[in-house]
């Protein structure tokens, strides 16, 4: 028997070994099938009834998968029923049946070649897959036309899923039937819901494997090693041995990671700090919070505005956010308003093509630009803080104006809220993000402005070192450790620690020992970060003094180079507490 190994993206960390159940690819036809025009009629009646059968067993799956996997899992299926709903939707695919005169099979596979290419042209991965929640409705459709059907696994022993693509739905329900050892998938990225929902359930995955469907047969045994990204089918008995030592030594890694992620958040000398997590799904709190979260420090708001047709409307919108509170509850959770524009491109607002978009109608701008779907947001945000958990988070401020524009929408809105007697929380929070130096040197106004301060490193950097963040040719100059960098941040914390205003740094400098170290140095108490690396962080600050490191921080600020202040923290901070760095990566 031949081995084959395979390299890919890992999705979900772990590893698994055992038999392959190869599920059949996606359901859209090749074929153009042309209809006489008398026929036409007959045939959008074809599809009404496939839009109808489809309504009722996504209505279905909804309870399902709400009451036995889980409430943060079942959301999914509300945007798949807004989708159906979505009129250009199914305007679309009763003019090309109309205009054509082809079968509706054939009109689902090209509205969904559509929706594809639209979607290919998104730079950000993560948005690029979201076009998978429109071909899941449309393949479903196309299945309830009564014709080819899914291969399903019968038996209930445990085995490994082999696939093209999991569209959303199926992932939901094939995952959540708990007799999923692994995946392994042809297509997808790190943040495909597939990728998600399986972090969340524990079930290594790998993806981008291009095209193990056509390598693995049903009944093959495999390993799926989702910490490394790779596959190996046919294993022979040595490499089956070494597997299984590798799976025993990273199971008991989680379970330290675990372990740590139960211990209180507080350093040596009993300085209290917050780990809180930046997520983008609802799907994603029980895992956050299963880390070590103690909040979702950032909520990003975009995929809302990429996963659906149409501009989500106000209900959409409450779903997802209500969700989330109550996936939270009681820990806190802040809901930053959309950040797209710039570089982050959105059709539907149709964005001018910017000279330079980085410097354009990006964030809170394209939303003042854009009142009525900003206020749809805003409306959305605050009817779901009626649980008294949740925060508004406004992207990208540059001036004191933006605020006082934002505040007074959100008074009209809870004026009018209160009218209709509709349930939120009249002190919902209101924070900015900290994001451009010119934000950071009014830092001491904004202060006074806001409820808290989230520092976001990633485009504070960017903008203060004039590089771009996704730019490989400057990657070098990208230095969070930059004198320039440091300054702006410590001046930011000391002006929120002065004036008793909460502030949060929610870029990546918070999720890395070192920097999440030098913070700490500076003050800073709360670190949002993708879930993955609170472990980490919480075990490098549980290790040290607050007021040792503050010391040293102290001396590092007058230092020439981020090479100096790298070396100067690292070596004093390992004299004096030599296990603070020696740590392993995320999980
Ligand atoms: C940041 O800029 O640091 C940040 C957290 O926001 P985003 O990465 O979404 O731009
Ligand atoms: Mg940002």
């Amino acid at each position: 028997m031949e081995i084959i190994r395979l390299r890919g993206i890992p999705a979900a960390p772990g590893i698994a070994a055992g038999e392959a159940f190869v599920s059949a690819r996606l359901a859209f036809s090749s074929r153009r099938e042309t209809i006489p025009s008398r026929k036409v009629k007959d045939e959008q009646a074809r599809l009404a009834r496939a839009l109808k059968q489809t309504r009722r067993q996504l209505a279905l799956l909804r309870t399902k998968i709400g009451k036995e996997v889980g409430e943060e899992h079942a959301v999914i299926f509300d945007a798949h029923l807004l989708i159906l709903e979505d009129r250009s939707l199914l305007a679309s695919l009763n003019k090309i049946i109309t205009e054509e005169r082809v079968r509706a099979e054939w009109a689902l596979t090209q509205v969904n070649a559509n929706y594809r290419r639209l979607f290919e042209t998104l730079k950000d991965e993560y948005f690029r897959q979201r076009h998978l929640d429109i071909s899941d409705v449309l393949s479903r459709i196309y299945k309830n036309l009564g014709r080819k059907r899914t291969r399903r696994d019968a038996s209930k022993k445990p085995k490994i899923l082999v696939a093209h693509d999991l569209l959303p739905s199926e992932a939901a329900g094939l995952l959540g039937r708990g007799n999923t050892l692994g995946v392994a998938l042809d297509m997808g990225g790190a943040t495909s819901h597939t990728a998600i929902l399986a972090r969340s359930l524990n079930i290594p995955a790998v993806v981008g494997l291009h095209d193990i469907t056509g390598r693995v047969k049903n009944g093959d045994q495999m390993i799926v090693d989702g910490t490394d990204g790779e596959i190996i089918i046919n294993p022979p008995p040595a490499i089956l041995r070494e597997f299984e030592s590798k799976k025993i030594r990273y199971d008991a890694y989680r379970r330290e990671l675990r372990r740590t992620a139960r211990l209180s958040s507080q350093t040596l000398d009993g300085f209290r700090f917050r780990p809180m997590a930046n997520i983008e799904l609802p799907e994603e709190v029980s895992q956050a919070l299963s880390l070590g979260a103690e909040g979702i420090g950032l909520f990003r708001s975009e995929f809302l505005y990429l996963r659906s047709v149409s501009l989500p409307d106000e209900e959409e919108h409450y779903q997802v956010y209500s969700q989330l509170a109550r996936a939270a509850y009681p820990a806190p959770v802040s809901i930053r308003t959309i950040d797209v524009g710039g570089e982050k491109s959105l059709p539907k607002l149709r964005v001018e093509q910017e000279p330079n978009p980085a410097l354009g109608l990006r964030a809170i701008r394209l939303s003042l630009k854009n009142p009525d779907v900003f206020r749809t947001q805003l409306r959305a945000i605050l009817r779901a803080s009626a649980l008294g958990n949740v925060s508004l988070l406004i992207p990208m401020i540059t001036e004191v104006e933006e605020v006082g524009e934002v505040k007074m929408m959100i008074e009209e809105i809870k004026g009018d809220l209160r009218s209709r007697r509709v349930k939120f929380d009249d002190a919902i929070p209101l924070g900015v993000m900290i994001e451009v130096p010119a934000a950071a040197v009014i830092a001491d106004l904004l202060v006074k402005e806001v409820d808290f301060i989230s520092i976001g490193t990633n485009d504070l950097i960017q903008y203060s070192l004039a590089v771009d963040r996704s730019n490989e040719f400057v990657a070098h100059l990208y230095k969070p450790l930059h004198p320039s960098v440091l300054r702006l941040v410590k001046f930011i914390i000391d002006k929120a620690n002065g004036a008793r205003c909460r502030v949060a740094v929610c870029g990546e400098m918070a999720a890395e020992p070192l920097s999440g170290l030098i913070l700490l140095g500076l003050g800073l108490r709360e670190f949002s970060m993708n879930p993955i690396f609170i472990p980490r962080i919480k075990k490098a600050l549980r290790s040290v003094e607050q007021r040792a490191v503050q010391r040293i921080v102290g001396q590092a600020i007058g230092l020439r180079t981020a090479q100096e202040v790298e070396e100067f923290v690292m070596e004093k901070i390992l004299a004096r507490h030599p296990h603070a760095l020696l740590l392993s990566g995320g999980e």
